[in-house]
């Protein structure tokens, strides 16, 4: 699942064929998305020009010359590429944004756990109950420590939820444990200022790293260009579940809880 460092990677890359452009036809070859695609988008699409390119959390937001925004998520195993707008279609292209410089941005989700709509920025986004931006100023300790008390979560679950930070998942929650050093089941309300303090520096130094690494292609994340990312090869602990510890050569541990993995050193967190 792509997380921040991947959605950012995609809305900078896209950014250069968007920003200016008009779309000239809306093409929703599949509505069944996590929500369907509303009967309204393609027509409240058609004809706007996209003046700038956003991210918050995990969701892209598209501003349109009418004050509303396209609003873009990935899901599971969503991806946005600029093509030609004639070039081949293959299965699970669902939409297909064609622009007027003869280019079309092609959504293709297998899984078809996404979200597309169009609305107003503040209506669209307030559904979403997004917690703050992690490379923002609004993620510092004292804001962790108000989440944090008198939680019974483990930390790892705390800092996956979206309402608390946006955009962290299973990839980078693991990651930023590892370098604050913090065992990811351990509970929240038992971590003092000094390491939720080691983890808002891990938070940031992890996902600007991974930003700057074009993100992780753990699976086959791509993006706007079909590109990989390169931060996998920097992991530390995610998906490396018997391998030694880049620090002190302990074999890393995996732990699986429904469906997901939460992967650490043994030795280097506590
Ligand atoms: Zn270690």
């Amino acid at each position: 699942m792509p997380e921040l460092p991947e959605v950012e990677t995609i809305r900078r890359s896209l950014e250069r064929f968007l920003l200016g452009q008009t779309v000239a036809r809306v093409e929703v070859r599949e509505p069944r998305l996590r929500q369907p695609v509303a009967p309204g988008f393609a027509q409240l699409l058609t004809g706007r020009t996209i003046q700038q390119t956003k991210r918050r959390g995990k969701y892209l937001l598209f501003g349109l010359d009418n004050q509303l925004v396209w609003l873009v998520h990935l899901g599971m195993t969503g991806r946005l590429i600029v093509d030609e707008a004639n070039g081949v279609l293959v299965p699970h292209d669902h939409i297909l944004v064609f622009l007027q410089n003869n280019r079309r941005l092609r959504y293709h989700d297998p899984r078809r756990f996404g979200l597309m709509a169009v609305g107003a920025e503040r209506d669209l986004t307030a559904r979403l109950g997004l917690g703050v931006e992690p490379l923002s100023s609004d993620l510092t300790v004292d804001y962790l420590w108000t989440k944090t008390q008198r939680s019974r979560r483990t930390i790892k679950d705390l800092l996956m939820d979206q309402g608390v930070i946006a955009g962290i998942g299973n990839i980078y929650a693991s990651e930023i444990l590892f370098r604050a050093g913090v065992w990811p089941f351990r509970p929240a309300e038992t971590l003092g200022v000094e390491a939720l303090g080691r983890i808002v520096r891990a938070t940031k130094t992890v996902l600007r790293e991974a930003i700057r690494c074009r993100g992780s292609s753990i699976s086959d994340f791509r993006d706007g260009e079909g590109n990989p990312g390169s931060f996998q090869a920097r992991l530390c602990v995610y998906d490396r579940a018997g391998l030694p510890c880049r620090r002190c050569r302990t074999p890393i541990q995996r732990e699986t809880h429904g469906g997901r993995s939460a992967y650490w050193c043994p030795h280097c967190q506590r």
